[in-house]
């Protein structure tokens, strides 16, 4: 088809809007998946995702559509992961895109994911079609919301489409003015290649899979090109379009998407954002925007079984050919043994990781509390990147401690403001402004250190608002606070896995809710277990958890030999995850106590 039939598009909506919902509708609509192979939500095809309901991994689809003018259109559908986390690959894909199909839950509102995504396809100057979705629910609400949309987004709402993707309405509508409103891209075939790679995964007999968008001049299979970025060089064996399964072609052209094989090792050699080239006739610049992707936070990952460490080796190095922002290194920790510090791009980064690992590779691991990376200064005016508790430097070899900042927006209605502002105060927030978007709808600014909202702040913004609020976050820096370690010792041996970093200013109250959360997850031993917080050597909280009362042993040991095969039984289905930590047996609750302090 010619360039002026091509339209490149996406979807931005707040989690649960119902953006995998419609994109499925317009999949079948356009019969580009059969019935018979449309299963629940066909673009979010990895087992995680539809569990979690949420997109973590893009992916791409191209439809035929034949428009009232009578003519046939290609429309590629890029799909955007739905998290904060993953914000740099939306604003890949957007990048590949001339527009952006808006869609707002009509029963709920614009929120705080729906104005971030926004931002990030205005910024990439994408026609952005709004779409009301959900029209068939009784609590939906279509004038006010579409009035939020006009005042808070700033579109023009006038004629605003109104859908239920569940039902059917709206979706030929929407189709029409994609090819109405969305501009085709732009015909630059006779300059030299540059095609954006929007998203990439690693297939163990082809390499790595990489999904692109030629943005200038054309590809073919067989051509030799250069990875702008990387500088690493390949020849292409397998190109095709993405329908969306794979289906093999012999050319793509600018304006075009597709995907390429060329036997490339890992998604590390071909990250998001990089320029493909030709070899023989390069581009002389790469397209704008790449960045490499940072970890923002980091944990301990240990095996419960140390002869598991192996294992879990394999399993990281697998999970890093697919994973270009996963990174891990090996930590030897003297209370928890051989493990990997891990690092991720955000919490749910990390969760999905961790979840993998259990659920693909059956480990069974400790993970230590997260933590983000410090910048300490020392006496030597050296400045080094802590991203592990226990490595920070003494006091008297540091000058200055650094901590990330981020500015968060919270979108609430406004009867939570009080309780939310009072959750940012207690997560050290500096509160900046307060916009009353519409009657239901206020935003909170704040800025916080990265290290309050790395524990459960989520979930704490969630119950206060009954599940109202929403929020989004991104980095604004480091600055500089009063800083100290707090260490914890069971039974006497300082456990390193358990050191944090926080305010001196909290310390002593961290130090004393942490013992004691501490004592209620620490089962009891055959002997009493002090636990300690301190500061340096200076011991500043302390509980003990008391001995098994003998008895009990007796009795159970005294028992007949069914009831105590019974009782074993019992013990071992109820079985917590623990690591042994010299004699004391330390479940994983422990490790992740420190989250849970107000
Ligand atoms: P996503 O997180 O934006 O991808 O949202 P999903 O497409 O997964 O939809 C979230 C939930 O809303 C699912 O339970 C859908 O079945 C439901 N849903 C999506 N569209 C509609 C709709 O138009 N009407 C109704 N009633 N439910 C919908
Ligand atoms: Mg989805």
């Amino acid at each position: 088809v010619p360039v002026s039939r091509i339209r490149n598009f996406s979807i931005i909506a707040h989690i649960d809007h119902g953006k995998s919902t419609l994109a499925d509708r317009m999949l079948q609509v356009t019969k580009t998946v059969a019935q018979r192979e449309m299963k629940e939500q066909f673009l979010d095809n990895m087992d995680l995702e539809r569990e979690r309901g949420i997109t973590i991994k893009l992916q791409a689809a191209r439809m035929n559509y034949t428009a009232k003018d009578g003519e046939e259109y290609v429309l590629n559908l890029i799909d955007t992961p739905g998290h904060v986390d993953f914000s740099y690959e939306v604003s890949r894909s957007l990048a590949a895109c001339e527009g952006a199909l808006l869609v707002v839950d009509s029963s709920q509102g614009v929120e705080a994911q729906t104005l971030a995504n926004v931002y990030l396809a205005i910024e990439n100057e994408l026609e952005v079609i709004p779409v009301l979705n959900k029209i068939d629910l009784p609590g939906s609400e279509p004038e006010r919301v579409a009035s939020e949309i006009e005042e808070v987004v700033g579109l023009d709402c006038t004629d605003i489409i109104k859908a239920s993707a569940k039902a059917g309405i709206g979706v030929d509508d929407i189709l029409e003015s994609i090819v109405q409103k969305v501009p085709p891209p732009e015909d630059t075939v006779d300059k030299p290649l540059r095609a954006l790679i929007f998203d990439s995964y690693y297939d163990a007999y082809r390499g790595v899979i990489v999904y692109f968008r030629v943005m200038d001049g054309e590809v073919k299979k067989g051509d030799k090109v250069r990875l702008m970025a990387s500088g690493k060089e390949y020849e292409i064996d397998e190109l095709g379009v993405l329908s969306p399964n794979q289906i093999e072609i012999d050319e793509l052209h600018a304006g075009e998407v597709g995907y390429f094989a060329a036997a490339i090792k890992t998604v590390e050699d071909a990250r998001v954002g990089d320029t493909i080239t030709l070899v023989q006739t390069p581009a002389e610049e790469p397209l704008p925007g790449y960045t490499e992707a940072k970890p923002m936070v980091f944990c301990g990952l240990f095996p419960t079984d140390s002869d598991q460490y192996s294992d879990l080796k394999d399993a990281l190095e697998k999970l890093k050919l697919n994973d270009a922002a996963l990174s891990y290194e090996p930590e030897t920790s003297s209370a928890m043994g051989f493990g990997f510090r891990c690092g991720f791009l955000g919490l749910l980064h990390m969760e999905i990781v961790q979840e993998r690992l259990e659920r693909e590779y059956n480990l069974e691991l400790i993970t230590t509390a997260p933590s983000v990376i410090y910048r300490v200064t020392t006496t030597e005016d050296e400045v080094l990147e802590i991203d592990n508790p226990s490595l920070l430097p003494d006091p008297q070899k540091r000058t200055k401690i650094e901590e990330p900042y981020i500015k968060v927006e919270i979108i609430t209605p406004e009867n939570f403001v009080g309780t939310l502002m009072e959750l940012c105060q207690t997560c050290r927030g500096e509160f900046k402004d307060m916009k009353y978007f519409t009657l239901n709808r206020t935003c909170l600014i704040y800025e916080l250190p990265l290290a309050e909202v790395v524990t459960d702040f989520f979930d704490r913004m969630k119950s206060r608002s009954r599940g109202y609020a929403s929020m989004e976050y991104q980095l604004i820096g480091y600055r500089e606070n009063t800083l100290v370690k707090l260490d914890v010792l069971v039974n006497k041996d300082k456990v390193d896995a358990l050191s944090t970093i926080v305010h001196r200013d909290k310390a002593y109250y961290v130090g004393r809710a942490l013992t004691e959360k501490l004592k209620e997850l620490i089962p009891r031993h055959q002997f009493k277990v002090p636990i300690q917080a301190s500061i340096g050597a200076k011991v500043i909280a302390s509980e003990h958890i008391p001995a098994l009362r003998k008895d009990v042993l007796a009795k159970c040991y005294g028992g007949d030999i069914s009831r105590k095969k019974k009782l074993l039984q019992k013990q071992a289905k109820g079985k917590k995850r623990m690591k042994a930590i010299g004699t004391v047996d330390v479940p994983q609750e422990a490790f992740m106590a420190v989250l849970k302090i107000d």
